[in-house]
């Protein structure tokens, strides 16, 4: 793809926009590729996102800009902008390739798919999941309530984990490849001190030894991660319980690529498969609220270390009827008249019920269910959890939570 209309080709020291100095490869994407560079005027480092230059990738990157200034300029003080990967700035590059748009950003380090990776699909420890999901929900308020934007896109990938300088530093030091943060987890990130080491608390006074990122069991030499998490199943036999994180841990949404604002949509095909909200399944129409559908199924993945809904295809069922199928049995049922809506409802329905599959052979499995009978969850721990989740993938988005109201939820403050 490092062709006429791609990746503009770059390597080790170039200098982009004038002042960013390359120093290695961050990771890339459908649109671009990200590189960590030194800002040569105050010695800062940055992400830069280089994206392709054919005029397609242009347009989507110059409406990514247009996305980022909302986010940054709105309201600064809002608790949430903190909690939205900031852009820096933007420029243009030549290249034998074209002319390919670019954004700085401030540096970060792992994404929360890394973290799953690293529990060994367990999932993470329930304070830690609880801190996690308070910062994506107040980064949704502000997209959401005060810029009017739909991410669209919200998964484990495209939430990114703040590191302190001196994993910046540590990434610069080294060349090997496993420092790929975009395609590895960096091995010393593996041992627990070096993890709070590296994205322990930000604070300097704050005395580490306090905050202790546990791991009680060993890892795999491999840490491949693959393509885009096609190996992503929880090893049978391998139920050590999850991976306990520092609960100071700090993350913020990112890749504002697909985003959208609520009045001026780009698409009505939006959402990574296994995330994708059911009014967009049906093409129903969708808002801000398909935004809360993912993230409930991210919490629910963050806190068992597997999809909530992994939908596949086989000989006589797609996808999306098997997507249909698990939501339907999670929920115990699909109301008729959300049933009936959307322009692909009629394949899929027929008077309310699921046109390809008979109804004995449905299986309804509750998540408190599904929480204690596969996961060993205690009942009295599975209730408020599950009734949580259950607010976030209500089938009516109308009625679903919203960001804000999920924020005063009693399983977030209890
Ligand atoms: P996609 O195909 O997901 O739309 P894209 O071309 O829009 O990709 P991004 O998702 O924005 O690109 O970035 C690609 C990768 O670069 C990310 O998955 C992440 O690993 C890395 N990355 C992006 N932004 C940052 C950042 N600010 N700090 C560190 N790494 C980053
Ligand atoms: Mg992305
Ligand atoms: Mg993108």
């Amino acid at each position: 793809e490092y062709c006429t209309g791609g990746y503009m080709p770059i390597s080790y020291k170039t200098i982009l926009g004038d002042k960013y100095q390359v120093v290695r490869k961050l990771g890339y994407g459908h649109f671009s590729t990200v590189w960590l560079c030194e800002n040569i005027i105050n010695k800062e480092y940055v992400a830069v996102k280089v994206c392709k230059s054919a005029n397609i990738f242009t347009a989507v990157a110059q409406d990514e800009i247009k996305l980022l200034q909302c986010t940054r300029d709105k309201n600064p003080d809002h608790p949430g902008s903190r909690n939205i990967v900031q852009m820096l700035d933007f420029f243009n590059c030549r290249s034998i390739n074209g002319s390919h748009t670019a954004i700085a950003f401030e540096i970060m380090g792992p994404s929360l798919l890394h973290l799953i990776i690293q529990s060994d699909y367990q999932g993470i420890h329930m304070p830690g999941v609880k801190t996690i999901v308070r910062q994506v929900l107040e980064g949704l308020v502000y997209l959401h309530d005060e810029c009017n934007i739909i991410h669209t896109d919200i998964k484990p990938e495209n939430i990114l984990i703040k590191v302190k300088k001196s994993y910046v530093t540590r990434m610069v030091s080294t060349t090997k490849k496993f420092y790929d943060l975009g395609v590895l987890m960096p091995k010393s990130y593996v041992a627990a001190d070096s993890f709070t080491e590296l994205c322990g608390p930000q604070d300097d006074d704050v005395n580490d030894d306090v905050f202790e990122w546990t791991r009680n069991r060993s890892y795999p030499e491999d840490y491949s991660i693959g393509n885009g998490g096609s190996n992503r199943r929880l090893k049978e036999g391998n139920l050590k319980g999850p991976l306990w994180i520092d609960p100071n841990i700090e993350v913020k949404i990112a890749d504002l690529g697909n985003a959208c604002w609520d009045d001026d949509h780009f698409s009505s095909e939006i959402q990574t498969k296994q995330y994708r909200a059911l009014e967009v399944i049906l093409d129903a129409g969708y808002s801000f609220p398909a935004d809360i559908w993912s993230l409930g199924c991210v919490t629910f993945e963050l806190a068992t270390g597997e999809y909530l809904f992994n939908p596949k295809r086989y000989q006589r069922c797609s996808a999306t009827a098997d997507h249909l199928t698990l939501i339907w049995e999670v929920l115990d049922g699909i109301p008729p008249y959300i049933t009936s809506k959307g322009n692909r409802a009629i394949r899929y329905f027929d008077s309310g019920r699921l046109r390809h599959v008979e109804d004995h052979y449905l299986k309804i499995w509750k998540i408190e269910d599904v929480l204690v009978d596969k996961y060993d969850w205690k009942r009295i721990n599975a209730i408020p959890f599950a009734s949580f989740i259950e607010s976030m993938i209500e089938p009516d988005p109308q009625l679903r939570i919203t960001a804000a109201a999920a924020l005063q939820s009693s399983w977030l403050n209890e």
